[in-house]
């Protein structure tokens, strides 16, 4: 009997240590609950075991001294564990301090009652076979140290019963395996001190107890309540889960794949439609993951099903198993589909329009090109004082429509993103001398001075696109005029230097006009937006200035930004990163009188009246328009009405130069180009120059590589125009 004491004695405090190993590691208030409980039940057992085989008075006295205080705890952290098992921690901590006190008391008095034997007695007792066994005999004093063991141990109970009784279903199996270790433990205890048994069972029972403790609160229970958990939060979730284990077995479906599917867990398999066909994927991907969108019919019901399928590994990467989550994305790709074809024909939509303004522009500029060269006919043949200032006024207007339809194209070029930077070296001042000039006439024309200030140590050359800074200038300059009817525009320039080699310009256009109020300034940049209209009926614009400017700046890495006081005036600030070339200061800015804001009087730039070139056309006005703007330089022209005739002419006549317009009813410019040049002969080599009024982004460059020798864009300017011939006559032709 002693013997099997004693091993299970061993056994049992085996277990509880390598339990304490166990939860040694981790840390939460239950964990640690447990393993105090499980470090007292060590000494318990171990104080009985030595009673067990003690072969004196003195050490048995001392192991039981040491199992009543053990008790005691042992007792104590079976009540802080039950408070925080059944979620009652909060009461917890000043009950704490309280009972450690008394614990400790009670301690001291065993370890004291060893020599005094005040709490119990030890005496000696043989068993039938004749071995001696010991036992205590308590003393009145000894009830004290009971109560403070088992009233944790019932109160304990009180705690686990009640939580028992409001528990259901799995819940409850948090707490019976614990309500049975205890109560067994109490039982078996009773039981030694009424019939006086010789040895205390209860103290081995610890170790079933422990075991049932250890298994149930921190793995089963929690475990259970996890998987429970889950699988109720999966029924909820919109998106159905199929999950395997390792071996592709079905071992969860939730609500909604069973709804959707009309499955369940028993009746699906993996040659089961739809899953069927997800496996095929599966297959193919060799257990990797994948995500796909599969249409098909379920119920006679054409849905679209994202599937995502993933494989499961522990953390030694071990495959676990695998899931299926799939979610019903029909209203989504509807949707989408919906959105697609709307950005379609919204992008096709724009397309149509810049195509629109693109040919519009064209349009528009052909007959732009007669007016205002049949007006430059005027001021320069024309002396009657009367006539030349309508022809002034013609070509004002013409350039103001021809401003117009640049604007428009500019736009359809940005809003296509074929709008193009070309940076070039230019000079600063140059540039605003030329900005100044082309305002000018309109500003003396209302009387307003317009006033020009640039610092002085400005670098001189810088690399920019000077064409699109001077678009921007010349707009707010020309604005500030428009808007400002007392009072004086002002443009600004100075600069903030970054580095060596950069630097910010900034322009400020400023009027004392009538200023803009503060809503409209949040839509001035806006496209062929407009703002206060009743006052500014009188005034030209479409409202598409701004914005293009805004967006040229934008490109250039630069900002324009407004202030305005309504009634006293508005300030336009342009700020632009440039690289500087040149960094010598420019200087005081002066307007050259030379070219004060005149209509220069035109005078031819060469004399070839030996050269012949052919001028080709489909509209008869811009042939004899070209005519007219070459006839002080002497070269003798003859024209082609369509290509047909053009080609025909070339057979007959050799020629030094044709100049071709490009868009003609068959053959056009181009492939009259061609039939000249495979017709062989002096023509075939001689430059082709194409004239057109297609200004887009890059025409140029189309027409270089169409294999033109240069371009020319309507409405010509007759200064280009005979730059250009004099690029290509013959050298012994030229009488400069
Ligand atoms: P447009 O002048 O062709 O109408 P813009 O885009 O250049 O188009 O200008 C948009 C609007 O901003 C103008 O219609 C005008 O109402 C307002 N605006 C622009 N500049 C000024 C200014 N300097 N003073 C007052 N209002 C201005």
């Amino acid at each position: 009997m002693r013997l099997a004491y004693i091993i299970v004695g061993l056994i049992s405090e085996l277990l509880l240590l390598s339990f304490v190993f166990i939860l040694k590691k981790q840390k939460n208030a239950l964990r640690i609950d447990i393993t105090r409980i499980f470090i007292s039940a060590w000494f318990a057992v171990l104080a009985n075991v030595l009673v067990a085989c003690a072969f004196n008075e003195f050490i048995t006295n001392v192991a039981f001294s040491v199992y009543y205080s053990t008790i005691d705890f042992i007792t104590f952290y079976l009540l802080t564990f039950t408070f925080t098992y059944t979620g009652r921690d909060k009461y917890l901590s000043e009950f704490k301090t309280f009972w450690r006190i008394a614990i400790w008391i009670d301690v001291l008095n065993m370890l004291v009652s060893i020599f005094t034997g005040h709490m119990y007695n030890i005496y000696s007792a043989t068993f039938s076979d004749g071995a001696v066994y010991y036992k205590t005999v308590p003393a009145s004093f000894f009830n004290v140290h009971l109560a403070l063991c088992y009233l944790p141990i019932v109160f304990s109970l009180i705690l686990l019963s009640i939580s028992l009784a409001k528990s259901h279903g799995f819940y409850r199996f948090k707490f019976i395996p614990i309500l049975f270790s205890v109560t067994g433990i109490v039982i078996l205890n009773i039981f030694y001190m009424m019939f006086n048994l010789p040895y205390d069972f209860s103290v081995l029972f610890y170790a079933a107890a422990s075991f049932l403790l250890f298994f149930f609160s921190l793995y089963f229970v929690p475990r259970r309540l996890m998987s429970n958990s889950l699988q109720l939060a999966a029924d909820f979730m919109k998106e159905g889960i199929i999950l395997f284990d390792a071996e592709r077995n079905i071992i969860y479906i939730n609500r909604t794949a069973i709804e959707t599917f009309d499955i369940n867990d028993r009746n699906i398999s993996f040659s089961d439609y739809p899953i069927s066909e997800w496996l095929q994927d599966m297959e193919t991907s060799k257990l990797e993951d994948f995500q796909k969108i599969y249409s098909m019919s379920i119920h006679g019901k054409d849905m679209m099903i994202k599937v995502d399928y993933k494989n499961c590994e522990n953390s030694r990467g071990h495959h676990m198993g695998s899931f299926f989550l799939f979610e019903d994305v029909t209203a989504d790709q509807v949707l989408l589909k919906n959105l697609e074809t709307a950005q379609t024909e919204a992008n096709q939509a724009n397309v149509a329009k810049s195509l629109f303004l693109a040919n519009m522009s064209h349009e528009i500029r052909t007959p732009i090109n007669s007016i205002l060269g049949m007006n430059e006919m005027i001021l320069r043949e024309c002396s009657d004082e009367h006539i030349l200032e309508y022809a002034d006024d013609i070509a004002r207007s013409g350039d103001t429509l021809l401003n117009l339809i640049n604007n428009i194209l500019d736009f359809s070029k940005i809003e296509s993103g074929k709008m193009e930077i070309h940076p070039g070296e230019y000079n600063l001042y140059d540039l605003i001398r030329e900005c100044y000039h082309l305002v000018a006439p309109r500003a003396m024309q209302k009387d307003l001075p317009l006033e020009i200030v640039c610092e002085e140590d400005i670098p001189s050359d810088f690399m920019g696109d000077s064409a699109r800074i001077k678009q921007v200038l010349v707009n707010l300059l020309t604005n500030g005029i428009k808007y400002t009817s007392y009072g004086k525009v002002k443009l600004n320039v100075s600069w903030r230097p970054m580095d060596d080699k950069d630097c910010i310009l900034m322009f400020v256009v400023s009027d004392t006009g009538q200023g803009i109020s503060e809503e409209d300034i949040a839509l001035l940049f806006r496209v062929f937006q407009r703002v206060d209209e009743d006052r500014n009926k009188g005034v030209e614009g479409t409202g598409l200035g701004l914005a293009l400017s805004k967006q040229l700046m934008n490109m250039m890495d630069g900002d324009i930004s407004v202030s305005s006081t309504p009634g006293s005036g508005s300030s336009f600030t342009v700020s632009l990163p440039q690289r500087i070339v040149n960094p010598a200061p420019s200087g005081k800015f002066v307007l050259h009188k030379s070219e004060a804001p005149k209509r220069s009087k035109y005078k031819e730039a060469f004399h070839a009246p030996d050269a012949k070139i052919l001028v080709v056309d489909d509209i008869e006005m811009n042939l004899k328009l070209m005519g007219a703007l070459l006839k002080k330089t002497g070269l003798q022209i003859s024209s082609a009405l369509g290509g047909n005739a053009a080609v025909e002419m070339c057979k007959n006549e050799e020629f030094d130069i044709i100049l071709m317009d490009h868009m003609m009813p068959p053959p056009d410019g181009y492939e009259s180009m061609k039939l000249i040049r495979n017709a062989g002969g002096h023509n075939a080599s001689i430059p082709i120059i194409v004239l057109t009024a297609n200004a887009v982004e890059g025409a140029e460059n189309t027409y270089m590589s169409m294999g033109f020798d240069g371009y020319l864009s309507k409405p010509v300017q007759s200064k280009d125009l005979e730059a250009m011939l004099l690029r290509f006559l013959p050298e012994e032709k030229l009488q400069k």
